[in-house]
């Protein structure tokens, strides 16, 4: 059934197709294979305390035999973010009510690239319908440095405004470090300031803001009931965006992690001891099922095009991992799209109202 998913190219028929496989009560849970977790972090806010998970449970002893004979489970991002947005949605009107503020997300657009135009209207359409406001700042490609750092101040300054983003890359002229530091670090939705990194990395310590994409790949794992502690990690790709702080967070949660980069000897060697993998590459279909150890948890965050003649856009996208090897061997796989994708957005949100809740103090 999920190796079906990949071969249909359309977002929406596809993500149609992994709502019974998500529902399913099967043997073939994940939960097979990696130990049912039911502790939440405690550096989560309060709305992600302790919950039982949506989604169905199995006791069954896992083999590695029988992780060969069926497909794997489908985590569902598309259905998990909208469970988050509908929280948010709760949560953003209580806030509303109760003492009249609105969370409010500023993204500042720097060029044309159409890409980047893309992920802004998506964010402000996500923001628009969790009930949070959005500002948008559009400036031209030639917009020097300076300019850029003065929407941010003002930005800081805007008590309206409890998250600030600035969409990447910016264009080669500026200095990405000295824009990023430039945002207040109370309202660093993205979480890329080095002072939120610097936490998140020691112990400890707790960042104001978890970067979106990673922390939408450990909550899709927390509400999948997967627990990680003491089970092997391997990150593939140490970006400072996704690889790296999700290597961070999965030692946070007490997971034994390796980060394979591109210099790594032996990358399938290493990845195939790993009950989990997240790949963060951006190399179509470069994991293949011999990578994959029998009965591993993937959460694939690669967004990749790759030409399709079939697709009336001409090109379909997939993810780091092939798909279709990796279901015969995984236990459980996020699909590209309808997988990380739509989980980034949602956490994005999620990062706005706690900032919001936190400059109010509003519990
Ligand atoms: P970067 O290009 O910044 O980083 C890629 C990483 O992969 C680097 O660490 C690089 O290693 C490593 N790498 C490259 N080639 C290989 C290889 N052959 N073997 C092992 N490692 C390799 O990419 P991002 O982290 O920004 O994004 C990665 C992917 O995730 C992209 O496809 C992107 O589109 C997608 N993405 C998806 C998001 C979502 O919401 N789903 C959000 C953000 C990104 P080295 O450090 O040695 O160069």
């Amino acid at each position: 059934m999920a190796s079906m998913v990949a071969t249909d190219s359309s977002p929406s028929s596809a993500a149609a197709r992994l709502l019974p496989v998500r529902l399913r009560t099967d043997a073939f849970s994940l939960r097979r294979l990696l130990h049912m977790g039911s502790t939440y972090s405690t550096t989560f806010p309060r709305y992600f305390a302790l919950r039982p998970s949506p989604f169905p449970t199995s006791p069954v002893v896992p083999t590695a035999a029988m992780a060969t004979e069926a497909s794997a489970e489908v985590i569902d991002g598309k259905a998990v973010a909208k469970q988050i947005r509908d929280e948010i949605t709760d949560e953003v009107s209580r806030m509303k009510e109760a003492i009249g503020v609105i969370p409010g997300l500023a993204v500042i657009l720097v060029g044309d690239r159409k890409d980047s135009a893309t992920y802004v209207r998506n964010k402000k359409k996500a923001c628009e319908s969790v009930g949070i406001n959005s500002f948008e700042v559009h400036l031209p490609e030639d917009t020097t440095e300076q300019e850029v750092l003065t929407h941010i101040s003002v930005f800081n300054d805007n008590p309206s405004v409890h998250g600030i983003l600035v969409q990447l890359p910016l264009p080669s002229h500026m200095n990405e470090q000295n824009v990023l530091n430039a945002i207040k670090i109370e309202k660093d939705v993205d979480g890329f300031h080095p002072l939120n990194i610097g936490r998140l990395a020691m112990r400890g310590r707790e960042p104001l803001f978890v970067p979106c994409t990673p922390k939408g790949c450990i909550e899709l794992l927390h509400r999948y009931g997967v627990s990680l502690k003491g089970k092997r990690a391997v990150v593939i790709g140490r970006s400072n965006i996704v690889g790296m702080p999700a290597a961070l967070l999965l030692q946070r949660e007490d997971a034994t992690v390796s980060v394979v980069h591109s210099r790594t000897n032996n990358p399938e060697e290493i990845t195939r001891q790993a009950d989990l993998i997240i790949s963060a590459v951006g190399q179509p279909n470069m994991v293949r099922g011999s990578w994959i150890k029998p009965g591993a948890v993937i959460i694939d965050v690669g967004i990749n095009p790759v030409d399709d003649i079939n697709s009336p856009r001409g090109y379909r996208l997939v993810g780091d991992v092939c798909y279709e090897e990796a279901c015969k061997v995984a236990s459980a796989i996020t699909p590209v799209p309808g997988g990380v994708g739509p989980m980034t957005i949602a956490m994005l949100l999620q990062n706005t109202l706690i900032s919001a809740e936190r400059i109010y103090n509003f519990h």
